[in-house]
């Protein structure tokens, strides 16, 4: 049965975890009903939104994300907070697998009163997913979360997308390991605000302050996200709940700084415009290819280019050319009819 947009909105603002899962999974729906009804119930709970502290986190699988955001979660209720959790799981859109939607996840976390921990989408196409990832956390806001945890898994594209969407990214690390062997790229190493190598014991120590050096001096070759933020490298451990309170600390710290220097909305402005700007790219090409009649058009020239008849860029030039080349001619002749209308 289909639930009123009034009664969502309303759910949600009451704390309703309940409702507050339905709005999300209208929001991931790509059904165009749907999409009207999201439409309006974001515009509903907007003005409610905006006041929380995103997180993203990633690692590599077995890192101990999971495990850190159940004992970070309940250090922040401990503290006073409302906290949310949510994913992105890149592996559901390649292999219909799941790296991070299978497990029992946070079982202790999900039973807190002030925690709600949203299981990764299982099925969608990155963008559509972080789309829906940013709506969702829209709607927690609105229903009072503080603390907005995004979980990905250090596999590229998703952190790209989660650095969009968030305040700060954390990077959960294990010990040892080039980070190329962790799967790391330089390019996700840029995103990263905080380190928390994880898994550190009275063992492995020594082994731990190498990593932490080593990380160090290559994070120093990189440019600085924020202007005097020196990025933390803290050592602990998240299963016996030790270095977390550093965690906490630093994050705050850090979001504090992004408002000294007067980049929080500055940034939240441009991660917006950002997603506009994916937004308009996706529209226009639905409305070309369905509106326009042109859907075998398009298809034909993409087939030349997977092909390798001619280049993708000639081919995407091509059909766009097309097309506002047909939409000229409309415009032409409704032009000249009205003239003649006119001259009659
Ligand atoms: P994820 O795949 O990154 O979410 O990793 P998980 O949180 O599922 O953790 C993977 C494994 O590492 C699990 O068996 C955890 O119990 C274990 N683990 C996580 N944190 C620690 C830690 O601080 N110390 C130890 N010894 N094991 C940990």
């Amino acid at each position: 049965m289909e639930i009123s947009t009034e009664t969502l909105v309303n759910g949600i603002k009451s704390g309703d975890k309940r409702l507050l899962g339905k709005a999300i999974t209208l929001v991931e729906s790509k059904k165009p009903e749907h999409r009207i009804q999201a439409d309006l119930l974001l515009k509903e709970i907007l003005p409610l939104s905006g006041k929380s502290i995103r997180i993203g986190v990633t690692g590599v699988p077995g890192s101990g994300k999971s495990t850190f955001i159940e004992n970070f979660g309940k250090l922040a209720i401990e503290k006073g907070k409302k906290v949310a959790v949510l994913a992105i799981d890149p592996s559901s859109a390649v292999n219909k697998g799941s790296i991070l939607g299978d497990k029992t996840r946070m079982e202790e976390l999900s039973r807190e009163e002030n925690a709600f921990i949203r299981p990764s989408p299982s099925s969608g196409f990155l963008g559509g997913v972080a789309n829906a990832t940013f709506e969702s956390m829209l709607l927690c806001e609105a229903a009072g979360y503080d603390y907005i945890l995004v979980e990905t898994v250090g596999v590229g594209q998703s952190e790209i997308l989660v650095s969009d969407i968030t305040d700060i990214f954390l990077f959960i690390k294990i010990i040892g390991g080039g980070d190329e062997l962790q799967g790391i790229k330089r390019g996700i190493m840029e995103m990263i605000d905080v380190v928390f190598i994880n898994k550190v014991n009275d063992n492995n120590i020594r082994e731990a302050k190498n990593t932490k050096v080593e990380l160090m001096r290559a994070l120093h070759f990189l440019p600085s996200k924020e202007k005097d933020w020196k990025i933390p490298v803290l050592l602990g451990s998240a299963l016996e709940n030790k270095g977390l309170d550093k965690v906490y600390l630093e994050i705050e710290n850090f979001i504090n700084l992004k408002f000294t220097n007067n980049n929080f909305h500055k940034i939240r402005q441009e991660q917006a415009e950002k997603r506009f700007d994916y937004w308009v790219q996706n529209y226009i090409l639905e409305e070309l290819k369905t509106k326009e009649n042109s859907e075998n058009e398009y298809n034909s020239h993409k087939k030349n280019a997977s092909e390798l008849k001619s280049n993708p860029s000639s081919e995407a030039r091509l059909w766009v050319e097309e097309i506002f080349k047909k939409k000229l001619i409309i415009y032409c002749l409704v032009c000249f009819s009205l003239h003649i209308h006119h001259n009659l």
